[in-house]
């Protein structure tokens, strides 16, 4: 890959043609409607391009194909060490256009260009690449049974997977998904956010480009509404893996219980807490930790720790530290190389996030730094990086999941107060827990209710571990080889042996 300072990315984004029709069985077509929809670029709120409209007939479709790739074995009864192969050529290639993948996911969702090469480019191939290697290591088991019988536990493809994503990384979300499925043997038909179609439509060109055969990975843009709802109602699907909100995920297990049953795996919504004892020795990284991970991607990440639970005694300099630290994230233009953060995705993003901003400060919490929106004549989508204090458990902004950068200071008085407090929410995510006392350290990362726990550090993890949540955050697992359990069936054969 490039640096990114090396490339001209306004003038590149000039150039760019992104792919806009739906894909099915390796090639683009139109929406079986002949319907378009507006594809808006959140930097400066330029029509970028007009996508498909797909709907229920072309969902039909793209499960036609993948149900015919999967029962003739074109890709499901290919050696692993072959579809390994043939993964790694996928990652390669998506590294090797890594700055056009960069420039369509920066214009299309508006984060920094810097981050979308870095970070997305970089954890979609590597994750796509990890699944590929890993899929010919992988063995099945033989249970412990009496000497008159062998039963093998298999591992087999679970069929048609349908794929869900939000707009917030649209292609890291989509190699979630598309990584463990395909490296089991699975079809796929994702169905990107309409809020940001334009990488996953890319990515599965280049995937049948670098030998995925036609069928195997469809995509299809639309409304949530119309292709979302038609893929996950579908009777020739199999499992769904969704993430998105909350809100949602409960329509996912809704569309499973009036269609076929088909297994559901929700990975949603956020409340995360960073909790700061006063006896965490070096307050100055914890804060600069705080800000930089509630900020980055403009507050809209499922785990920031939007809710920063921190001992009274050190809570004003802690407020200070993190104040300071804001200025550093104020919005600017996406696709200059310094810019760490940039546009909400949508104009209606953008109202959400400053509608919660008014209630923070109508429900008493003091606004301690931001709370306006930025860079208005630019025509695109920007909120300052928003401190609120005084945030009592009982607030709004202390419940909801914003996702903008709005960051919600609670003040606790003991350790049980503070695991109550960090506990007190309806989701469970991620949290972290700051002391430089082992025991206590310990103590509390057992107790917060959260998929991941951080200790002294927030938001570090590799594709090696699994990333999911408790409570209303979700079920199953992304990443890791804990992900393979999501898109494989076991089977059980068992063989009488004669004694
Ligand atoms: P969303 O739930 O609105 O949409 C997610 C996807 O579902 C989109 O593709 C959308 O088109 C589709 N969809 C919407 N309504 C649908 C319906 N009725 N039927 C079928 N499909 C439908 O979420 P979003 O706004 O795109 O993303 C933000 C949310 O995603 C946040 O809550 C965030 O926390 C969550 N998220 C979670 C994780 C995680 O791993 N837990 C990761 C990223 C984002």
């Amino acid at each position: 890959m490039n640096k990114p300072e090396s490339i001209d990315w306004v003038r590149q984004a000039a150039l760019l043609k992104p792919r806009t029709r739906c894909f099915i069985e390796g090639r683009f077509l139109d929406a079986a409607s002949g319907e378009t929809f507006a594809c808006v670029s959140p930097i400066d709120g330029r029509v970028l391009a007009q996508v498909a409209r797909g709907g229920a007939r072309d969902i039909d479709r793209a499960v036609a194909s993948a149900r015919a790739a999967f029962e003739d074995g074109r890709w499901s009864r290919l050696p692993p060490a072959q579809r390994k192969c043939v993964l790694q050529a996928f990652a390669a290639s998506i590294l090797a256009h890594g700055d056009e993948l960069a420039l369509t996911e920066t214009l299309d969702m508006g984060k920094p260009v810097r981050f979308s090469l870095a970070v997305d480019v970089a954890a979609t191939a590597r994750c796509i690449n990890w699944y590929g290697e890993a899929i010919d290591k992988v063995y099945d088991e033989i249970a412990p049974t009496a000497p008159s019988a062998l039963a093998l536990i298999r591992r087999e493809p679970t069929g048609v997977v349908g794929a869900i994503v939000p707009w917030n990384y649209p292609m890291i979300m989509a190699a979630w998904k598309l990584g463990p499925a395909l490296a089991a043997g699975n079809s796929v038909v994702l169905k990107p956010s309409e809020k940001s179609p334009l990488s996953a439509l890319r990515i599965a060109e280049l995937a049948v480009e670098a030998g995925i055969p036609p069928g195997v990975l469809n995509v299809v843009p639309g409304y949530g509404e119309e292709a979302g709802e038609a893929l996950a109602l579908h009777m020739d699907v199999d499992v769904i893996g969704f993430t998105g909100s909350t809100r949602v995920g409960r329509r996912m297990l809704e569309y499973a219980s009036r269609s076929n049953l088909k297994r559901i795996y929700n990975e949603l919504g956020g409340k995360s807490a960073f909790v700061v004892f006063p006896d965490f020795d070096d307050l100055d990284r914890a804060a600069k930790t705080a800000a930089g991970c509630m900020f980055f991607n403009q507050g809209e990440s499922c785990n920031a720790p939007s809710r920063l639970v921190v001992h009274e005694a050190i809570a004003e300099e802690f407020v200070q530290r993190l104040v300071a630290e804001a200025p550093a994230f104020a919005p600017a233009d996406p696709l200059d190389v310094n810019t760490v953060m940039g546009a909400l995705v949508d104009d209606g993003q953008m109202k959400t996030v400053m509608r919660y901003i008014d209630v923070g400060s109508r429900e008493g919490a003091r606004c301690a730094a931001g709370g306006r929106r930025a860079r208005p004549d630019s025509g695109g989508y920007y909120v300052e990086p928003t401190v609120f204090d005084g945030v009592r458990t009982d607030m709004t902004i202390a419940r909801e999941e914003i996702f903008g950068p709005v960051l919600s200071v609670i003040r606790f008085r003991d350790e049980a107060e503070a695991i109550a407090i960090a506990n007190g929410t309806t989701y469970g995510l991620q949290a972290s827990v700051w002391s430089s006392n082992i025991d206590r350290a310990h103590r509390v990362a057992r107790s917060l209710r959260a998929g991941t726990v951080h200790v002294n550090e927030y938001d570090e993890d590799d594709i090696t571990v699994p990333f999911g949540g408790y409570k209303q955050s979700g079920n199953g697992r992304d990443k890791s080889l804990h992900a393979l359990e999501k898109y494989t069936e076991l089977k059980t054969t068992w063989i009488r042996l004669q004694m």
